[in-house]
């Protein structure tokens, strides 16, 4: 079977959950026995998402090869149990960046270099490239950004021309959009899917499929008059509801008939689905025995899109042990050393999170300390676990001034340095320590107890690191040193030992975290905050209602 490839283009609106409809899709078509992958194209200009603030785009999901990319490639990782890599996303900046490249090679000697045929040539050749590259029986490939947008429209030509090159049965249109209910009226509204499908095929690409993105269920006249209008058959015009968690979705979407359709079309070969664990894990996380509250200590709090692999992390290690997982959000420049304990009440366990630059450091400092010394556990990741070594430094080491040289350069003890290689480099984009490393365990430790293993791997993104000269001063005073880079004798996980969990990675374990492979360090850290909630008392029965923890 040749590879297929199903082009999913969003209309009307952004935030229609493209990603999410890609994801479950995949998962899906995974549940049948077939190789899958997702491509993101992303119609922005930067190279990368790693250079942008966390607001403006956020969490940038690092992939085991190291690239920066977009979050949704997270969704595809999770949902489809697979490994991503770069190919699997593409921006316009990349693109340009190429073909620029290859012109000042010769490449193109003689021509002019133009949007048709030399970026849409380079956006195809992405495109098979990652089909090619692990003989996939289908590539999903989503659009970035919504079709009528200026940036959009080379990847939509690329899209309409690739369908000829490839041959049109080997390829599938999906088009999403939205449904919008006008409560004046008490109706569904299709004019802007109409408009959405007529700007599409004004670039040449007519829909197969219409996912309607609506508040309400879709009736059947509304069905039909979407299907006339837009030229689909009824049975491809497949509602997507809100639904109370995204790993619900393709529960959905299965109920809609979107995978029989999809099979249909491309005339795939393909096996019943088997969704038994996947059904398991969607009851586990909507019936949840109790909930406890974790705080998660952060500079981007405002925007829970910038953890968004923490807090899925989070979701999968909370269904492992029966619970669900309140975050109360904590904006670590609002923490102070005296308000600590009345901002962290009844919290049973606290996540300081990654980040960039000094703001907000004494605020994660402060609930590290309050953590430390109340034996409430603690997890911190990557400058989380930076500032838990800073931490330690200053409190117990007796060096009262150390610091991280990310934001005092002239400290006495700098107890977290730039790695030697680090120090010359100037640019900022792609040029941090970026993706999969080996990490060795040290028996008898607590990170050790989580994995069961002693070689483990996983995807880092920073730039400092413990200094090694300094180290000593926290194994003297105790702070167990339990894994570290082989390689390069790089500390890579800091615990406590008269604590009942308190454990910093300089990696990011939230990023591996799947629906069937839940990171062993979050369920663990779970656990222990389960723990801490039943002795305290803090642990909330589920009783019908879920219990809203207030923002801060
Ligand atoms: N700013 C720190 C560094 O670059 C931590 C980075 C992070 O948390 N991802 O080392």
């Amino acid at each position: 079977m040749s590879t297929k490839y199903i082009f999913v283009t969003g209309g009307v609106t952004s935030s229609l959950g493209k990603g999410i409809i890609c994801a479950s899709l995949g998962r899906l078509l995974v549940a049948r026995g077939l190789r899958v992958t997702v491509q993101k194209l992303d119609p922005y200009i930067n190279v990368d998402p790693g250079t942008m603030n966390p607001y403006e785009h956020g969490e940038v999901f690092v992939t085991e090869d190291g690239a920066e990319t977009d979050l949704d490639l997270g969704h595809y990782e999770r949902f489809l149990d697979i490994k991503t890599s770069q190919e699997n996303n593409v921006t316009t900046g990349r693109i340009y960046n190429d073909v620029i490249s290859k012109e000042r090679q010769g490449a193109y000697l003689g021509k002019t270099v133009q949007v048709i045929p030399h970026i849409t040539d380079e956006i195809k050749s992405h495109i098979v490239a990652l089909g090619e590259s692990d003989g996939y029986d289908v590539v999903i490939v989503e659009i970035g950004g919504t079709v009528g947008d200026i940036e959009s429209l080379p990847y939509i030509e690329a899209v309409r021309q690739f369908r000829y090159d490839v041959g049109r049965e080997n390829t599938l249109s999906i088009h999403l959009t939205l449904v919008p209910y006008l409560s004046a009226a008490r109706e569904l509204k299709t004019k802007p899917t109409q408009h959405s499908v007529k700007t599409l095929s004004e670039s040449g690409l007519q829909p197969d499929i219409i996912v309607a993105r609506s508040e309400h269920e879709l009736d059947e006249s509304i069905r039909k008059k979407i299907s006339q209008f837009c030229n689909v058959e009824v049975a491809d015009v497949i509602a997507s509801l809100d639904a109370e968690s995204i790993y619900q979705v393709p529960l959905l979407m299965q109920g809609e008939g979107l995978d029989e359709r999809v099979i249909k079309k491309l005339k795939l070969d393909a096996g019943v689905p088997d969704l038994e664990r996947w059904i398991g894990f969607v009851e586990a996380v909507r019936n949840p025995s109790t909930e406890i509250n974790i705080a998660l200590v952060g500079k981007y709090v405002e925007h829970h899109d910038a953890y968004k692999s923490i807090v899925e992390a989070f979701i999968h290690a909370g269904a492992v042990n029966g619970c669900a997982v309140n975050i109360r959000w904590i904006q670590s420049d609002h923490l102070t050393k005296d308000n600590v304990k009345d901002k962290l009440r009844d919290i049973s366990g606290i996540l300081v999170a990654p980040g960039f630059g000094g703001r907000g450091i004494d605020g994660k400092l402060s609930a590290i300390t309050y953590a430390r010394t109340n034996n409430i556990p603690f997890f911190g990741i990557c400058l989380g676990m930076q500032c838990a070594v800073i931490e330690y430094a200053r409190n117990v080491c007796g060096w009262p001034e150390a610091n991280s040289t990310e934001f005092d350069e002239h400290t006495e003890h700098p107890i977290i340095d730039l790695m030697p290689d680090q120090k010359n480099i100037e640019d900022k984009g792609g040029t941090m320590r970026l993706g999969l490393y080996d990490c060795k365990l040290k028996k008898g430790t607590k990170a050790y107890a989580a994995y069961g293993e002693e070689l483990i791997h996983e995807r880092h993104r920073h730039r400092y690191e413990v200094n090694n000269n300094l180290r000593y001063k926290l194994v003297e005073e105790k702070m167990i040193l339990s894994g570290f880079n082989p390689e390069r004798d790089l500390v890579e996980i800091i615990e406590l030992k008269d604590h009942p969990w308190f454990l910093g990675v300089q990696f990011h374990p939230e990023l591996c975290s799947t629906v069937n492979n839940p990171q062993p360090l979050f369920v663990d850290f779970v656990k222990a905050s389960l723990e801490h909630a039943r002795e305290h008392d803090l642990n909330i029965p589920v009783d019908g209602e879920r219990i809203v923890v207030s923002e801060t």
